[in-house]
């Protein structure tokens, strides 16, 4: 996993992107809980499931079909979040699905089942430069903690942040 301070920064931007008119504020907040749901599976060690199984870490939970169940599920709640389906879909899938993009590119740990149910096989990116966190709210104020956060500020944070900002330039510039 990043962190799961980090996690629900891809559905904010997204949102940000899209419009922030056009994203219900509980609707940024399910998908910001999109984000992180997928590590839910690290139950499985306790059921003595292994890393690799498909129903073990990173496995269904970090597939893009799950992060379009979550997105299908989203649509039965329409009236609750109150935003057109097209919106709804696809800030839940983006949310659950950008989980496992962000965990494909740490350094440790086994890679990401994308396409379950097709292939159990784990895929990482070529190019993996953020620290993997370890499990569990406690490791983070560790100094190992503090490095993976200061990972993921440097790699993930301001670089979204850049972007961001250039959009929010751009736009003004065009009104
Ligand atoms: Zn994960």
């Amino acid at each position: 996993m990043a962190t799961i301070i980090t996690h629900p920064l891809v559905p904010i931007a997204a949102a940000y992107l899209i419009g922030r008119d056009k994203i219900p504020p509980r609707l940024l907040i399910t998908a910001s809980i999109a984000s992180i749901i997928p590590d839910l599976d690290v139950i499985a060690f306790r059921f003595g499931i292994p890393y690799g199984d498909p129903f073990g870490h990173r496995g269904f939970s970090h597939s893009l079909a799950f992060a379009a169940l979550v997105g299908l599920i989203g649509l039965c709640f329409k009236n609750y979040f109150k935003g057109s389906i097209g919106i709804i879909f696809i800030m839940l899938f983006i949310g659950s699905a950008s989980h496992g993009i962000l965990d494909a590119l740490t350094d440790g740990g086994q890679g990401v089942a994308f396409f379950w149910p097709f292939t159990n096989e784990r895929y990482f990116f070529p190019v993996r430069p953020v620290e993997v966190s370890q499990i569990g709210l406690r490791n983070f104020l560790t100094p190992r903690g503090m490095t993976v956060l200061w990972s993921e500020f440097i790699l993930i944070w301001i670089p979204a942040f850049l972007v961001l900002a250039a959009i929010t330039i751009t736009r003004k510039k065009k009104t």
